[in-house]
């Protein structure tokens, strides 16, 4: 006994010596090699996913100046929850979640247009967060582009690089607004109805075809894409993306990833003859319609509940995936499209996922050997209890190697569909090779 708490000691002297010489000698190295980039979040804590409640927003026009500028949120995806004119030509508009605690992810859309043509200011202000979306503004509620930065001011600017510390506190806009409404809006408006109809442009290809598999609390469909060129194969790919409605980009890159697996190149089609593609491009209708800042109408975190599944976005995957099981299909792939401080990959550990994980990796690898114009951190999780994210759960239930795939709010928009398009045409090549 003594005698083994004696090494136990020597062993545990040495082994501190050993990490203080090691890190007086590599200082300088340590230096040089800080991390750069988005290192990522945290691992969720757990949190109970039966439905709490949410608060509708009010819905209507916000009139001012003896009936001639007006505000609106009438519209889906809207979100504003309060304006006030605070005098010459400077509003205030106040932004607010459908319940709390919430991410810090503030969503606002709204509209605004005025009889008297001229240049007004907006102060946009938030319920417990910070200006994490630059704004964008359209014309006609489909094209959308960054405001000017001569037309912005970043009001208390934050400190740091990534996080809501590191944007201001509050941005103030300037707008020429006429007659036609301009929308303003955290990033491009993909409503419910504006996927239908990218889903249904596509399912105009023969071996596209769509359904529902389920519905929401409001009673949305849930809509699914089913992408397969031969009724032989039971390889499947399973895709979703935005679960939180905010996360645009996520689903802009998701978008390319699925048009280029549908494209007539001789890889896609290649592929779709030995795989089928099963995608769920919008998991969040309700709050994606309501301007949600990242909530469903049971006022939850779907990415929380893929262990209890008391939501029914959930269910109508868990229950869809089941099926497919039963039928015979084995899952090759699976994604999880979302948006965060900057591009980057929650892949799951090969020490947990062994074998079967590392296509995850080489893809990873190869994509950014084709981009290198941008490096995007990678950090993989170990943990496979609870299941409660749909990548975990993917893995675990379903054995298919599963990724959450994170794009920046900011990232460039071209560059969202290129990388969409190398992923799917890198991915295609890896499962093609592994046949
Ligand atoms: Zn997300």
């Amino acid at each position: 006994m003594r005698l083994t708490l004696v090494s136990l000691f020597i062993g545990l002297f040495i082994l501190t010596s050993c990490k203080n010489s090691a890190s007086s000698i590599n200082t300088e190295t340590a230096i040089k090699e800080k991390p750069t980039g988005y290192q990522g979040q945290q691992p969720s804590p757990i949190v109970p996913t039966v439905n709490k409640p949410v608060q509708k927003q009010w819905k209507g026009i916000w009139s001012f100046d003896s009936d001639s500028t007006f505000f609106t949120n009438d519209f889906d995806g809207a979100r504003l929850n309060g304006v006030a004119a605070d005098g010459n030509d400077h509003y205030t508009v106040w932004i607010t979640a459908e319940n709390t605690p919430i991410n810090v992810s503030p969503w606002y859309a709204f509209k605004v247009w005025t009889e008297n043509p001229r240049d007004i200011t907006i102060k946009l202000s938030y319920q417990d967060s910070r200006s994490r979306y630059y704004p964008k503004i359209s014309t006609d509620g489909i094209h959308f582009k960054s405001l000017d930065s001569t037309n912005f001011k970043a009001i208390n600017p934050g400190e740091g690089e990534f996080g809501i510390k590191a944007v201001p506190e509050l941005a103030e806009l300037t707008l020429s607004i006429g007659k036609n409404p301009i929308w303003v809006s955290a990033q491009e408006l993909y409503t419910s109805k504006r996927v239908k109809s990218w889903i249904d442009s596509l399912s105009t290809k023969p071996f596209i075809s769509n359904y529902e598999i389920g519905k929401t609390t409001e009673k949305r469909p849930m809509h699914l894409m089913e992408i397969n060129d031969s009724s032989l194969t039971k390889k499947a790919l399973m895709i979703i993306s935005r679960q939180h409605p905010p996360e645009v980009t996520g689903f802009i890159a998701m978008k390319s990833f699925i048009e280029t697996i549908s494209s007539d190149t001789e890889q896609a089609k290649n592929f779709r003859e030995k795989h089928t593609v099963f995608v769920v491009p919008l998991m969040n209708p309700d709050g994606a319609d309501n301007g949600h800042w990242r909530h469903n109408m049971g006022g939850i975190d779907l990415n929380r509940d893929w262990q209890n599944f008391n939501q029914p976005e959930t269910k109508s995957v868990r229950d869809f995936l089941n099926k497919k099981s039963t039928d015979g299909y084995e899952f090759v792939f699976g994604a999880d499209f979302h948006s965060t401080w900057d591009d980057i990959y929650y892949p799951l550990d090969t020490t947990v996922t062994g074998e079967k994980g590392k296509i995850v990796f080489d893809w990873i690898d190869s994509i950014s050997d084709r981009l290198p114009q941008k490096k995007s951190n990678v950090k993989a999780s170990d943990k496979l209890d609870p299941t409660m994210v749909s990548r975990t759960y993917f893995f675990v239930k379903h054995q298919m190697p599963a990724i959450v795939f994170e794009l920046g709010d900011n990232t460039p928009r071209p560059f969202l569909k290129e990388k969409g398009k190398v992923a799917a045409e890198e991915l295609m090549r890896l499962l093609l090779e592994t046949e």
